[in-house]
């Protein structure tokens, strides 16, 4: 029999324990699954905020994040009052009435580089950090050695890794009935999602993400370029990479009517 492994920091049962329950998507965003893989330790660290900067957790960028477009989908649906989900915002306040959406910025969130720089840093450690522990729950891969740089980079907070956000065009934009109630990362749902041995991309709510996950030098950044610009040319306009947290479309604007 195999140890019960950590996919974050590789370390076996008894020298670390799993007692509790590792919510993969944050469970205030909806999510409902947990990975089994992962320790209380790594588990405690992703929602503490002194892993980040003291200031808010890798969740809770993540959370801030997702939370406007989760909303904004919810609003757009005659929801369902039945919990799904809830979360303070700390940066915003989102306001749905008679399934008219509202955002209100509040002043903690700004727009000056170095914060913009340290929110979006967060963000993409947080998205790893589901990319990791759902690649291991949906297909049990995400224990091998080729996701070190993963690992460093979300879980040790070393290094840096380019996180590509891409632009939709009007109305290439297909979700699932439930999908803004549970949400679900896919990892191949579309044929627009590259899949490499070097690069893989992902949709969570709508958005559309791709990054490296293990090493790759700046030739493999280029094919990697080309192959999704082609691959992607009928659904979305080009690529941003991540520097700043509105980078992202989070309010979906494409759904403006
Ligand atoms: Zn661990």
């Amino acid at each position: 029999m195999t140890l019960k492994k950590c996919i974050w920091c590789l370390k076996s049962y008894p020298e670390i324990t799993f007692n509790k329950r590792a919510h993969t998507i944050p469970k205030s965003l909806g999510g409902q699954n947990y990975n089994k893989n992962v320790c209380d330790n790594c588990n405690e660290y992703f929602g503490n905020r002194n892993s980040h900067n003291g200031k808010y957790s890798i969740e809770e960028a993540l959370k801030e994040t997702f939370i406007i477009t989760r909303k904004r989908l919810l609003s757009s649906k005659q929801v369902i009052k039945r919990k799904v989900g809830r979360f303070k915002s700390k940066f915003f306040e989102v306001k749905v009435k008679n399934g008219k959406y509202s955002l209100t910025i509040k002043s903690s969130f700004r727009f000056e580089k170095g914060f913009q720089n340290e929110l979006a840093r967060a963000f993409k450690r947080g998205l790893y950090k589901v990319y990791l522990e759902e690649l291991n729950r949906q297909k049990g891969m995400g224990q091998e050695e080729k996701y070190n740089i993963i690992r460093d980079f979300a879980r040790y907070d070393i290094g840096d890794l380019p996180v590509f956000y891409f632009d939709r065009k009007i109305g290439a934009f297909i979700m699932f009935d439930r999908e803004s109630e549970t949400p679900f990362l896919f990892f191949d749902r579309m044929k627009y999602l590259i899949k490499s041995e070097k690069f893989d991309e992902i949709e969570f709510l709508g958005h559309v993400f791709g990054f490296p996950v293990t090493q790759f030098n700046q030739k493999d950044l280029e094919i990697y370029f080309k192959e999704t610009k082609k691959l992607k040319t009928e659904f979305f306009r080009g690529f941003v990479k991540i520097e700043k947290l509105t980078d992202i479309d989070l309010t979906l604007s494409l759904m403006n009517d």
